[in-house]
């Protein structure tokens, strides 16, 4: 786990660091490219080095910048021919030794307080040779210079990097030099154009690198965005004041958003090359799939988009998606491994949607999670209740949030009954959210939601604390013989951490006999810890096992009579109405000889008429009852009176 968000975090610091040389480089290149422009376009009368002293300006942040160069006569002292400080323009400088190693081509550079060969006096205070500075040379045909730049004393002085980009900018400024002296010949012209040309490539290589995914090639998540947004610009520019007949299909852009099903799956069992392979070939079908002005580009892991411009009717837009599906299907073997890809997709189409590329990648977003998690299919329209669903499901998701941080959930009791004395043999513990105004809500409201972001055991910890905390007050008021019984979803009796830790606190309590397990068939459909472990421990410890919604799940008579369970619960689908539906009976009266034969007790849930409970007396043998016409669920304060 650490190791793992260890090498993640490297990652993104690579990334991260990539990202910024490459912006770096970026405007490196744009301002050599500028820099060299200002030049070529410069007339007679501009000094072509104007232009590169504002390019190295932002590159070097130097305090002054100046050009000294050998004199054509043989003489010994340079002359300065341009400068950022005017004052020094056509100074004489005589050529030590620093300045010779920089005419031959090194560059240098020198930390404050290190002065080097013998500076003009008269241009100090600005310019002496204990400032930081920056040595480089300058060559062209026949005539060599150097450029200095400097830094003031109380300026950090000039680094590694800097050397490095002083090499790239030493060929501009001789550039610069040839073009001020003014005899450009034509080699030099044709090397001046290579350079621009160079560079003009580079900077498409970095624009493109910028803009597209490394992996497949495709434009990644912000070039997606300028894409969409332009195409939408022009179409609100060239359709200004006469709106699409939104009816009509013409004119429009659709939106589909495209996610892998199950993608983290492959990459967990054949491993990131597998992975990579599989979203490369994705791109590859995908594009084959679609038309030449289209936009699509990778915009997260296994997420795609494509743009469909025109879009046409939504008939035809489905059409072309599911063939996209279609294709996505075929089968591909990895790495020796046999993968089949699926994806889902989710459309929003612009103008209706949307009319940025933010707001229809959202609603196509939205739409591909309802395909997701529908049985319907794998394509799904956005359409405003689908938005309004959602808006929905997004309020309830953080109001539950909040509720279980701030522990909202009681615990309400439901009693079980012998019906045939009107005794109550044990209680039902039934999660309740009381939110702060005192709304309570009942699990139907919240526990989808609560399970699908994983906070369902927590709810469970605060029921079950609730139920703990006044067991002494329901001793006192029902007796040391009431059992109460607990509901364990399937999810969490497979999860070995949440059952121990259940158990834990059933045994802490001193009181682990007195508590029934209420599990679903389907807990005890798949073979794992929980058959192997989870149940002999409950048992060890002397907790019973209830089979709740019983008929409702898909177990047959015979599976049951392998499992040990304590007690059956009657699903209420079954016991509604039972005087009347003579298949139930009939059910029932089975369930009931298996139960006898078996010592499980059995329990009928959902009574609500006498008329049920009259028949489940007279013409059955079942004992307890549970059901409102019997009790409804109370909340723990309201049972004991506080
Ligand atoms: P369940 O385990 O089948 O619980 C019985 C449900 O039937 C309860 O609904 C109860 O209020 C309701 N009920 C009882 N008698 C009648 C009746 O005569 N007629 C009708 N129509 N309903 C009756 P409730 O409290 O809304 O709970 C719904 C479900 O939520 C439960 O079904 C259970 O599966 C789940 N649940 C509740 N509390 C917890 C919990 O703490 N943990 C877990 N994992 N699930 C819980
Ligand atoms: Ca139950
Ligand atoms: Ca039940």
């Amino acid at each position: 786990m650490t190791e793992d968000s260890e090498g993640l975090r490297e990652t993104l610091v690579d990334m991260r660091r990539e990202l910024d040389m490459l912006r770096i480089e970026t405007t490196h290149a744009k301002l050599l490219l500028s820099a060299l422009e200002a030049m070529l376009g410069a007339n007679g009368d501009d000094d072509p080095f104007n232009g590169v002293f504002t390019a190295l300006m932002q590159v070097f942040e130097y305090a002054h910048a100046i050009v000294l160069v050998e004199p054509g006569d043989g003489g010994e002292q340079l002359e300065c021919i341009a400068s950022s400080h005017q004052m020094a323009i056509g100074s004489l400088w005589p050529a030590g030794k620093l300045f010779r190693k920089a005419l031959s081509g090194r560059i240098i550079s020198t930390v404050p307080g290190v002065g080097a060969d013998a500076w003009p006096a008269e241009l100090a205070p600005e310019i002496s040779c204990g400032q930081p500075a920056l040595y480089f040379p300058l060559a062209v045909r026949g005539s060599r210079g150097l450029m200095i730049l400097l830094r003031r004393l109380d300026q950090a002085g000039f680094d590694r990097s800097h050397v490095a980009l002083a090499r790239k900018f030493s060929l501009l400024a001789s550039h610069a030099f040839a073009a001020r002296q003014a005899s450009l010949s034509k080699a030099e012209s044709r090397r001046l154009k290579d350079l621009t040309e160079e560079l003009e490539a580079s900077q498409e290589a970095l624009r493109f690198r910028a803009n597209h995914d490394q992996l497949t090639g495709l434009p990644n998540r912000a070039y997606v965005r300028e894409l969409v947004d332009q195409m939408i610009g022009r179409k609100q520019w060239s359709g200004a004041g006469c709106e699409a007949d939104p009816g009509s299909g013409a004119n429009q852009l659709a939106l589909a958003f495209i996610d892998l099903d199950e993608f983290k799956r492959v990459n967990d069992m054949h491993g990131h090359v597998a992975g990579d392979v599989l979203l490369q070939e994705i791109a590859r079908r995908v594009q084959a799939e679609i038309r030449r002005g289209d936009v699509f580009g990778r915009i997260s892991g296994d997420e795609f988009v494509i743009v469909l411009d025109p879009a046409g009717e939504q008939s035809g837009v489905a059409r072309i998606v599911e063939r996209i599906l279609e294709r996505i299907r075929q089968p591909l073997s990895v790495e020796g491994a046999q993968i089949k890809p699926s994806a889902s997709i989710g459309i929003a189409f612009y103008p209706e949607h949307g009319r940025d590329y933010e707001t229809l990648r959202r609603h196509a977003d939205l739409a591909m999670y309802q395909a997701k998690t529908s049985t319907k299919g794998r394509v799904s329209f956005f359409t405003r209740d689908l938005g309004r669903e959602v808006d929905d499901r997004l309020v309830l998701e953080q109001r539950v949030k909040e509720a279980v941080a701030a522990g909202e959930f009681r615990c309400a009791l439901q009693q079980k009954i012998n019906i045939r004395t009107g005794c109550v043999v044990g209680f039902e513990a039934l999660a309740r959210w009381v939110d702060a105004a005192g709304v309570v809500y009942s699990p139907g409201h919240f526990l989808p939601t609560a399970s699908r972001l994983g906070l369902l055991d927590e709810i469970s910890a605060l029921v079950m604390e609730d139920l703990l905390q006044n067991l002494p007050a329901l001793d006192a008021g029902f007796g040391p013989a009431i059992r109460y019984s607990i509901n364990v979803s399937p999810a969490q009796t497979t999860s070995v951490p949440f059952m121990q830790k259940l158990l834990r606190r059933l045994s802490e309590s001193g009181r682990a006999g007195r508590f029934i397990l209420e599990l679903t068939e389907e807990s005890f459909a798949a073979t794992g810890p929980f058959q192997t472990h989870v149940l002999p421990a409950l048992r060890n410890a002397g907790v019973a096992i209830s089979i709740d919604d019983f008929g409702t799940g898909y177990s047959s008579l015979a599976k049951l009579a392998e499992l040990t369970v304590d007690e059956l619960k009657l699903d209420r689908s079954l016991v509604s109405s039972i005087h009347r539906r003579p298949r139930n009976q009939i059910v029932l009266r089975a369930v009931e000889s298996l139960g006898a034969a078996l010592n499980m007790s059995i329990v009928a849930e959902g009574i609500e008429t006498d008329e049920e409970n009259r028949y489940l007396l007279e013409q059955t043998c079942i004992a307890i009852g549970q059901g409102f016409l019997h009790h409804r669920p109370q909340l723990l304060a309201d049972l004991l009176g506080r």
